[in-house]
């Protein structure tokens, strides 16, 4: 018998994982805001709970995917939070939230006797659906054999460190090359489309050639030449991200011209276009500017 597991936050990434877990054996217990999500995996074989603090009084490993740092804190600290529940011992976060705010919240927790685990993932939509996200587990040494057995069941597991926030530099620089590939492919589409270059031709031409990266490969071809913008990934989650890049470098005394540069064009994009759209809208952001559009025959 696998041992209890509780899940808090049932989004676009949440929900397939929860789902693996679940196939996978595990005793779940569900919590989200959304009735309908906590239904969703109920309907699969998991407990609902009332609260997050609920949750973490029915299992002793309590993992959460939630959208903002705020959210985080608010769910592990707050009234009816985590650190209230009965049984928790560890609580493994596999949200994007910045290694300051996993260090501070790994201090906070560490005073109630709870193990903060920091361990964003990263793969989007497609990897949690098919169980291969990259996980860039932050633990222990001690303890990575049962977290590797639990976060296996959701993609591969690279352990990248041992104190938390070292999950969150990773993921940060894994983030900004995918967030500056979006942004920097969009700007050379754009270019070739107004002067006169077929869209798909392009990307063949790239994708032999050496400008290849993750939007030409991949988000490109799947949601901007077909206009379906639909990766599952908000441009506010996006923004997010490079300005805990942006927070993290500039306390390192690193240099960040180009980050800063992705960071606005993201700026724009919530402001313009969505915070709730998909990250590929950005590359409406150029063509409203150019007046073309890159769209596949
Ligand atoms: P999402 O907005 O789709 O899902 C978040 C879920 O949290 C929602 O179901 C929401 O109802 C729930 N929630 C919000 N506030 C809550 C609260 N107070 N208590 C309980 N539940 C609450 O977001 P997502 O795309 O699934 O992303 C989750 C995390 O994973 C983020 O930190 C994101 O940066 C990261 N991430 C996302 C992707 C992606 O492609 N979507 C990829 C890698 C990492």
């Amino acid at each position: 018998m696998k041992k209890p597991i509780g899940f808090i936050g049932l989004g676009n990434m949440g929900k397939p994982m929860a789902t693996h877990l679940l196939n996978a054996g595990y005793p779940l217990t569900v919590f989200d805001t959304r009735k309908e999500a906590i239904s969703a995996l109920v309907d699969c074989g998991a407990k609902p709970a009332i609260s997050a603090e609920a949750t973490a009084s029915e299992a002793e490993t309590v993992i959460m995917s939630l959208p903002t740092p705020e959210t985080v804190n608010e769910v592990s600290l707050g009234a009816n939070g985590i650190i209230l529940g009965s049984r928790v011992k560890t609580l493994v976060d596999l949200s994007t939230i910045g290694p300051r705010n996993a260090q501070n919240l790994s201090v906070k927790l560490a005073i109630e006797g709870i193990q903060f685990v920091d361990s964003p993932v990263s793969g989007g939509v497609s990897g949690a659906e098919n169980g291969t996200l990259a996980i860039m587990l932050s633990c222990p040494d001690q303890e990575i054999l049962w977290l590797r057995e639990l976060l296996g069941n959701i993609g591969t597991v690279f352990h990248v460190g041992t104190k938390p926030g070292l999950g969150q530099s990773m993921k940060l620089a894994n983030n900004l090359l995918s967030a500056t590939a979006l942004a920097i492919t969009s700007e050379a589409m754009v270019m070739g489309v107004k002067a006169g270059l077929e869209p798909n031709v392009m990307l063949e031409v790239i994708n032999a050639g050496s400008g290849k990266n993750t939007a030409t490969l991949d988000k490109f071809p799947k949601a901007v030449l077909t206009r379906s913008f639909d990766r599952g990934f908000t441009n506010s989650l996006m923004h997010k991200d490079v300005e805990l890049f942006l927070e993290q470098a500039q306390s390192l005394k690193v240099p960040t011209s180009v980050a800063s540069a992705v960071q606005k064009l993201w700026q724009t994009a919530c402001s313009e276009i969505g915070p709730g759209a998909d990250f590929t809208t950005i590359v409406q952001c150029v063509e409203n500017q150019a007046g073309v559009e890159v769209k596949g025959v």
